[in-house]
């Protein structure tokens, strides 16, 4: 009878009672747009990344636009990102004037992988964009060092990875600037908005200016910016969400724990040593036809996703003028994009959900 019961879908964001009496008490106040929610959001959010200046923005996709634009890229200036990521990450690159140049991942991670990395360095690149995927933190301990040696600039892609670390230095405090979404089916969400973290006051000052029209008093426009603005609506929403935080990143990982220990036949989600994964993904390795496995599940009743069915290098606006594919060679994002699949892993589930999927699993990957 498992078909007649609802579906575990494959993310369930949270819009509360707490979330929609914040919202309505900002509607109430008349102060809607970035106000005083906004500031104590910011300063609320700066105690997950050791006190760093935080500045709200529109969405994760603007946190990575804003900071990239921050870093005045000329003509031809390079940033080595994954292609094995969201589109927003190579888009902010070229949004903001750069040349997207990617590189392969780790088998492991999923992450972008350090010496792919050493060997895509140019003359022309000024920046590394490490995504932390799924909520596993990159290898910062050494794409750091790496960044340093070449006098190159890191930013953080961390939409997928709030209160993530690695020997227990959370994302968003290694690079020039850590981006956040707070995109609704993220760990936690605003709507829409994000945050850009950065231990640099006057890398802050400026974010702050191309955030809001170049200006900081009103009218004294003192660079060319653009509106991204975080509204105070959001600001209250995100303010629930973060308070709620804490509490959902450890029923992911127990989540994430219940899983690792149960399925069978599938390759579980490694963790790096030293690394706190926070599962915005439990992403697991399916050899074989992923469809059908994919379809089994469902018929179960538990959703899924492949996250993501086209690598970045392969999207149209990345292609040559012919329509092949640039001059990349990463086989490990060849792999991982044929053979990857997410499963439910948010804090709303419950045991009967999780046992549902174990179920679900473990007979999938027999019949495949
Ligand atoms: C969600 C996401 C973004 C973009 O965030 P938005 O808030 O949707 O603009 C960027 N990078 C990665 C890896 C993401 O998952």
């Amino acid at each position: 009878m498992t078909g007649s019961q609802p579906a575990i879908p494959p993310a369930r964001p949270v819009i509360g009672e707490d979330e929609i009496e914040a919202a309505v008490r900002v509607l109430r106040s008349g102060m809607v747009v970035q106000g005083p929610e906004v500031a104590a959001f910011e300063r609320e959010f700066s105690e997950l990344v050791e006190g760093r200046h935080c500045v709200a923005v529109n969405s994760g996709t603007s946190a990575l636009q804003l900071s990239l634009l921050a870093l005045d890229f000329k003509p031809g200036d390079e940033v080595i990102v994954p292609s094995f990521s969201f589109a927003a990450t190579a888009n902010a690159v070229r949004l903001a004037g750069g040349v997207p140049v990617f590189a392969d991942i780790e088998a492991d991670t999923f992450n972008l992988d350090p010496d792919a990395v050493a060997a895509a360095i140019t003359p022309r690149t000024v920046a590394i964009m490490p995504v932390h995927l799924y909520g596993h933190p990159a290898a910062m301990d050494r794409l750091m060092p790496l960044a340093e040696a070449h006098g190159l600039t890191v930013v953080e892609d961390a939409a997928q990875a709030h209160a993530a670390a690695l020997n227990g230095t959370p994302v968003g405090a290694f690079g020039i600037a850590g981006c956040f979404s707070f995109y609704p089916t993220k760990n936690m969400h605003s709507l829409e908005g994000g945050m850009i973290t950065t231990g640099d006051a006057e890398f802050a000052r400026k974010l702050r200016l191309l955030r809001n029209q170049g200006m900081e008093k009103q009218y004294q426009n003192e660079i060319v910016g653009a509106n991204m603005r975080m509204t105070d609506v959001a600001a209250a929403i995100g303010r629930v969400q973060l308070g709620k935080l804490g509490g959902w990143t450890e029923r992911r990982r127990a989540n994430a724990a219940y899983l690792d220990e149960r399925l069978t036949g599938v390759a579980v989600p490694p963790v790096a040593p030293g690394a706190k994964h926070v599962y915005h993904q439990y992403t697991i390795r399916v050899s074989g036809d992923r469809e059908a496995f994919r379809a089994a599940l469902s018929e179960r009743g538990v959703g899924s996703g492949s996250y993501y069915p086209t690598p970045i290098h392969r999207l149209k606006p990345y292609l040559n003028e012919d329509g092949t594919p640039g001059p990349w060679k990463l086989p490990e994002t060849e792999r991982a994009t044929g053979e990857v699949l997410s499963l439910p892993i948010y804090p709303t589930l419950t045991t009967e959900d999780l046992d549902r999927i174990v179920e679900a699993v473990n007979a999938a990957a027999v019949a495949a």
